[in-house]
This record gives structure tokens, sequence and C-alpha cells, in this order.
């Protein structure tokens, strides 16, 4: 089994489809407001893998999620892309990176893939929706529908309105990795509750978790008796599975993310739900356990219940 698969639940196969697998970055450069205590106080388990305490990094991953059932090809959060021109964020400007050839490794071609599903509009989330070819930017998936929340592209047209001419939105990502699918007609934009897919025994749905951006969604797929949450950006790192609160910088409605973040958690914790965000490194997913008022992390393990195969 490769190493990118995440686990299997009834029929699904879940796996993580990494453009940067472990990225460092110091933890205020993600929470401003951080009280080194908290990662010291959690050192335990956040430490080698999510957090260096010798210099008090945090490590985060950029990454897509492939599911594969039976007849059905999707790619959740299609990362950054290559050769887009991001001058800001320089670890992934104009980058080259062999995405594609990961999905080919797990079998998956590039007319494979039925549905491409976007949380929000961030650049690290629309990348592949495009590529450049002959001097334009084309479908990188041309089978597939591709999903957005009509909330998050309200917003971002709202933004697009109210910009000057001169305005880079979302940096530039909205121009050329979102506008070139909505011309070719392949965007369906749907309600934040809306179901996105379903097959034999298995659904996928948006579930609004608004904050990080206008309309941003986490995704929740049920198969096999288990729920499995893919929470993009309601968390950027399991340090805020121990305290929630944590403002992060780039959360445009902190408070209503910070809500969004324990309404996910309590979800986790209330269903026994798998929890998957975009932005944890390898393991990325895990269970959450309560303890008292404070949820806990609880990494997946080869003991896991029946139904459930880890790798
Ligand atoms: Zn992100």
């Amino acid at each position: 089994m490769s190493e990118l698969h995440i686990c299997r639940i009834g029929e699904e196969d879940i796996y993580r489809v990494p453009q940067l697998e472990r990225a460092r970055f110091p933890a205020r450069f993600f929470f401003p407001d951080i009280d080194p205590g908290v990662l010291e106080q959690n050192r335990d388990w956040l430490a080698p893998n999510f957090h260096d305490p010798a210099s008090g990094d945090v490590f985060l991953a950029f990454q897509s999620f492939l599911l594969k059932a039976p007849g059905r090809v999707i790619l959740l959060d299609p990362c950054f892309g290559n050769d887009k021109p991001r001058p800001s964020q320089p670890r992934w400007h104009m980058c080259q990176m062999p995405f594609l050839e990961h999905l080919e490794a797990l079998g998956v071609g590039w007319r494979d893939v039925d549905l491409v599903v976007s949380s929000h509009l961030h650049s690290d989330h629309v990348g592949w929706n495009t590529m450049w070819e002959n001097g334009s930017w084309v479908r990188t998936f041309p089978k597939a529908r591709h999903v957005i929340s009509k909330v998050e592209h309200d917003a971002v047209l709202k933004l697009v309105a109210e910009a000057g001419p001169d305005t880079v939105i979302e940096d530039g990502s909205y121009d050329d990795s979102v506008r070139p699918l909505i011309e070719a007609g392949c965007v369906d934009f749907v309600p934040p509750d809306a179901r996105l897919a379903a097959g034999d025994g298995w659904t996928l749905e948006f579930m609004p978790a608004f904050g990080h951006t206008a309309g941003h969604c986490a995704m929740v797929l049920r198969a096999g008796g288990e729920s499995v949450i893919f929470c993009a950006d309601t968390l950027h790192h399991p340090v805020e599975i121990a305290d929630p609160d944590i403002r992060c910088e780039f959360d445009r409605y902190p408070a209503q993310a910070a809500q969004s973040r324990k309404a996910v958690l309590g979800r986790c914790i209330a269903e026994n739900a798998i929890l998957i965000p975009v932005h944890f490194v390898a393991p990325v997913a895990c269970r959450v356990g309560g303890r008292g008022e404070a949820p806990v992390y609880r990494p997946l393990v080869p003991s896991e219940p029946k139904g459930f195969a880890d790798v």
C-alpha cells in the first residue's frame, strides 16, 4: 500500500497528495498571539513531528486529498499547482513539483478525476484546477465537475468588484485557477451544506465552517459506519486542538473561525469522527477525544476499530 494512503473506510480509500510535506514556520507567523507555554505544555505529543521545541517553530503541510470509491475519483482542495506566479509566496512561486506524478503513482490519470471540491478560494486550495499549456491556463482535469461554495464565491466576487483595476485578488489565483473553469462552464456553485457526491453506502457533503474565509466549508464523508471530516483550514496545526481559541493570522474573521473550530472538534468527539485537516503533516489523520472541557489529539493507530484500515 502506498505511503500516501491514509485510511480505508467502507469501500473508500483516502490518500494524501502532497506538494509540501513539511514546511517550517515560526509559530508566531501563523499564530501571532500564541503563548509559547501552550506549545511547551503539549510538547509530549507535538514534538518532534508538529513542533520543534529548540527553535519554537511549527511544521505544516500543503497537500490535497484523493478519494477513490468504486467508479469515482474525487480530489479535495487541489493545493497550489505548478507554474503559478505567487511572488508573495516564495515557497511555491512558479514552482515545479511532482503532484500529477503522485496521482499517477496512485493509479489516477488526469482523465480519471471526475469531481474536484474546494473548501475555499485561497491560492493553496485551487491551484491544480488549471495548468499552463501552450501559453494559457487550461483545465488540469478535463472530465471533472468543480464544486465551490456559493457563499465563498459571492464573497470573492465582492472583493473583485470593490478592488481597483490593479488590485491582485487572492494572489492572482482567482484569475488563473478559478475564472478559466467558470468560463468553461464546469463549476457548480452550491449551498454550504450541499450534498456533493454519493454512491452505494457513502455520501460526501459540505459542512459550513465559516471564518477562515467568508464561505469556507469543511467536507464530511460517511462510509462503512464511519465519518471523516476534511476540515480544510478550520485548523492549521494540531496545537489548535489543545486550544481552539488561538487566533490564526490567516483567518479573515477570527471569532467566527474559532466558533467553527469548536464546532468541528465537538462533532469529531460526538461522532468519533476521523479528522483530516489540509495543513497537518503526516500522518495527517486523527480522532479527537474529550477530556473534561478540552479536546485531545488521538492519532490513528493500527489497533483502530474494525472497518478502518491504517497503513
Ligand atoms: Zn490553506
